[in-house]
């Protein structure tokens, strides 16, 4: 690969920030993009923010960063440039009832401007150009290189290609990759074997600070028919003055049983739900009421390598939380780090 061969990594979430951050070190700028389907970064690490009051949000997937003794050290460099820039600060446990941390080695952190802000973070240092309302279809040989086609009937072309889309959507792809994995079927069992939890999100924005009269900041409800986790998420991100938002994951059981089901047709039944758990609360400004259909991986990929090469020249690599051993953010910082090196070894290689 010389070194201005193009890369794309596919995937506006965390593996694929980390991917170009720490590729960014070694190869110019200008060699990496990124294309997601989504409107903004984050993925399962998404922030949303209220019509009303933009500076209401709410962190509608991943919660907070756990960092493991392990991680701490093979990611240093990534946690310090975090916290240096406040990106990260230090979670306050304490008020998180139901909060399971048997190790005191493992460090807790939360992102007080919401979880996606450690996205955009890695995007940033990376230089890369970085597109959305891009979502790939096909991925096509073209001699040396892979002709990557967007649904807007985008193409172009590219010597190196990242996938770090949640498994059952590369499977959905089409073009030759269906082919390509259609002949190793131990990898085409591996993908298949990947499996993922579902879940229901609500999100309320009551665009003001509101005293909500509770003693936690943070719960996992045990034994609920619907809810497992609720927060109100500007306590957890340590903003007590800023405007109240609220944060409810339904349990793995209720999204597995209404996996197909309409997000919208369950809102007033969640929302109900939740107000008969708590009648004194003020009505919310807005709710925002969604599925994660690929939550957590629940079964990962067999040998957890942190990422799969398909295809040599081009190269066609598979990564994500699926590839590695823990569906969080230290399990895809070890997912981007595979990646860095494969491509890195590969770039030496060549010249
Ligand atoms: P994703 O974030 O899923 O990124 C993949 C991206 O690919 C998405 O942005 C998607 O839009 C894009 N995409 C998909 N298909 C296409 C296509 N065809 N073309 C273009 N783009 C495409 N982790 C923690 O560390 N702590 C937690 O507290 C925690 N809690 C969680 C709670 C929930 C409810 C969920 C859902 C996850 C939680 N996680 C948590 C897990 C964590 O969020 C994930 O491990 C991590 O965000 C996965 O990042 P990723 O970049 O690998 O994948």
């Amino acid at each position: 690969m010389s070194s201005c061969a193009r890369i794309l990594v596919v995937g506006g979430g965390i593996t694929s920030a980390a991917t170009v951050s720490l590729l960014a070190e070694t190869i110019p700028q200008e060699s990496l993009t990124v294309w997601d389907k989504a409107r903004g970064a984050g993925g399962r690490m998404s922030t949303s923010r209220s019509t009303g009051n933009p500076q209401c949000k709410v962190d509608l997937g991943a919660q907070y960063v756990s960092a493991s003794s392990e991680s701490q050290v093979l990611h240093k460099d990534m946690y310090n440039q975090l916290l240096s820039a406040g990106v990260l600060t230090q979670l306050d446990s304490q008020g998180i009832e139901g909060f399971r941390s048997e190790d005191p080695r493992v460090l807790h952190y939360t992102a007080p401007n919401g979880m996606s802000t450690i996205v955009k973070h890695f995007f940033q240092r990376s230089g890369a150009q970085v597109h959305f309302n891009q979502r790939i279809v096909e991925l096509s040989k073209s001699g040396n290189k892979w002709k990557v086609v967007s649904e807007k009937g985008l193409e172009e072309e590219f010597e190196t290609v990242v996938l770090t889309m949640p498994v059952p959507q590369i499977l959905e792809l089409g073009g030759d990759i269906a082919e390509l994995l259609k002949e190793d079927a131990s990898v085409l069992n591996g993908l298949k074997s990947v499996r993922y939890s579902s879940r229901f999100v609500l999100g309320l924005f009551f665009d003001e600070n509101v005293n909500l009269s509770v003693e936690w900041t943070s719960k996992y409800i045990n034994k609920h028919p619907i809810f497992r986790f609720i927060s109100i998420d500007n306590l957890k991100r340590g903003d007590e003055q800023g405007p109240t938002s609220v944060l409810v994951h339904s349990s793995v059981p209720f999204g597995v049983q209404n996996i197909d089901v309409n997000p919208e047709q369950l809102k007033d039944k969640l929302i109900n739900s939740l107000f008969e758990l708590f009648p004194m609360w003020p009505k919310p400004a807005s709710v925002k009421c969604m599925k994660w259909k690929y939550s957590q991986v629940s079964s990962f990929y067999p040998g957890n390598p942190g990422s799969v090469v398909i295809s040599r020249n081009p190269n066609l690599i598979l990564a994500g939380d699926a590839f590695s051993s823990s569906s969080n953010f230290e399990g895809c910082l070890n997912s981007a780090s595979s990646v860095a090196n494969i491509i890195s070894k590969h770039a030496k290689q060549e010249l």
